[in-house]
């Protein structure tokens, strides 16, 4: 697979070079040149197949011929090796957890799948890649839990001090060996501008191989696509119509899948469901799209002011506005209201989502009460004991820890403060 950069000033790249680059030269996002839809034979015989041999097909085009088909099959198991179970609410509403990963957030897949190319790509090379990412707060676990010992790869996560509940930070500063974590003195919105500098710095770019880890990323991008054919396929027989609320923050997750529905999954509608930060859910209404500061909430993973995938949204859809608006729709809530789904979530159904699971909730009754024929599905994002102060205060129970996260809580925290680019830079220098 060909990629071009959606600035449109960068030479194509190869699924290789898009990976170990992760931004284009002229900072353009990396796109799929042409993608080959789905025959309707594989379409029609799903249930028939194992999730991994649907992962293999969803993704080969993707990735060939960089990674050969039998180094893609190892990673795909390696990557996969947890459930993606479907929770039936009601006749109209589903949520598919994505939390049963090593650190119970859905960017496990990504992270692991990511790492495992660029270990791949790195088995024959003599230089160091190192893996800059700013987190609002689970991309950082995932990353650190995904990449931790692959050879050749040093990750620098950046996360705002104080914004990350005390799971997230263990899972992301407890780790050693080929992980070092940054504690930022300001909000994600900081971290991620101090990242976006630092790939422009061509102090820094010159002397260290820099890529990102965020979704900007083809390889964390792309497998996100495995969620929802998984549901697909897990709902198929029993639903003519289903349509997906995606709680997003920087909308990778939602993009990628919009680029399975490019392939040809008869996906009806994507609902992105937003906390307060609601810039879409705005262009929507106003066809203005104005970036704004991030604020904060508790669901604060989609804590993002100007998201960075939405770009590849606009041009899976044309960028055309009447084409995006048929397929997507947007809802924002307050934090009152959110934590209103997770008591309700709990009283009707018994069900525990975390704060995000529960936007996503919100999203899909919203949409249901327009289109009362599709069936919804909301994604739960994380684990609810990630954010295990809220949820055990919002629905007053006690939760019980699983053992991903009993794994981590008793460590030592390590991190690095640190509050300008220019500690940032010295300390990235100081690792060439
Ligand atoms: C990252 C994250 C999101 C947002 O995902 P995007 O792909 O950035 O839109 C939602 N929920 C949780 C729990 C997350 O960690």
């Amino acid at each position: 697979m060909t990629y071009y950069s959606l600035n449109r000033q960068a030479p194509d790249a190869t699924f290789e070079e898009a990976v170990v680059k992760g931004l284009a030269p002229d900072k353009g996002l990396y796109f799929p040149a042409s993608v080959t839809p789905f025959t309707n034979d594989f379409l029609n015989t799903l249930e028939n197949l194992s999730d991994h041999d649907i992962a293999i097909q969803t993704i080969k085009q993707f990735v060939l011929p960089d990674i050969p088909e039998k180094a893609l099959e190892e990673i795909i198991s390696d990557t996969l090796d947890f459930d993606f179970p479907i929770v039936k609410l009601n006749e109209n509403i589903s949520t598919l957890e994505l939390f049963h990963g090593p650190t119970m957030a859905f960017k496990d897949v990504g992270a692991r799948f990511m790492a495992r190319c660029l270990g791949y790509f790195n088995k024959h090379n003599e230089h160091e890649v190192t893996v800059l990412v700013a987190t609002s707060g689970d991309t950082g676990g995932a990353v650190a839990n995904g990449f931790l010992g692959v050879k050749g790869v040093h990750v620098v996560i950046l996360y705002p001090s104080g914004k990350v509940s005390n799971i997230q930070e263990k899972q992301l500063t407890t780790h050693q060996q080929n992980i070092t974590a940054l504690e930022v003195d300001g909000v994600f919105d900081d971290c991620q501008d101090m990242v976006k500098q630092a790939f422009l710095d061509e102090e820094l770019t010159s002397q260290l191989q820099l890529t990102s880890a965020n979704s900007i990323n083809v390889a964390r991008w792309l497998p996100q696509m495995f969620y929802f054919i998984f549901a697909y396929k897990r709902l198929k027989s029993h639903h003519k119509q289903i349509s997906f609320s995606i709680p997003s923050g920087n909308f990778g997750n939602i993009c990628a899948g919009m680029m399975l529905q490019k392939l040809g999954l008869p996906i009806h509608h994507f609902i992105a469901s937003n906390n307060a930060n609601n810039v879409v859910a705005q262009y929507l209404h106003s066809e203005i799209y104005s970036p704004k500061a991030s604020v904060q909430t508790i669901s604060n993973a989609m804590d993002v002011g100007n998201p960075s995938n939405f770009i590849r949204i606009q041009e899976i859809y044309g960028n055309d506005f009447q084409n995006l608006k048929h397929h997507l729709s947007s809802f924002s809530y307050s934090d009152t209201m959110t934590k209103s789904a997770m008591r309700e979530l709990y009283d009707v159904y018994n069900y525990v989502a975390d704060p995000h699971g529960a936007v996503g909730y919100l999203g899909a009754k919203d949409y249901l009460k327009i289109n009362p024929d599709t069936h919804c599905v909301f994604l739960e994002t994380a684990h609810p004991t990630k954010f295990l102060d809220v949820v055990e205060d919002v629905i007053d129970i006690k939760l019980e820890l699983p053992e991903q996260i009993k794994s981590v809580i008793d460590k030592e925290k390590s991190s690095i403060p640190i509050s300008h680019y220019a500690e940032l830079k010295s300390f990235l220098l100081s690792c060439s």
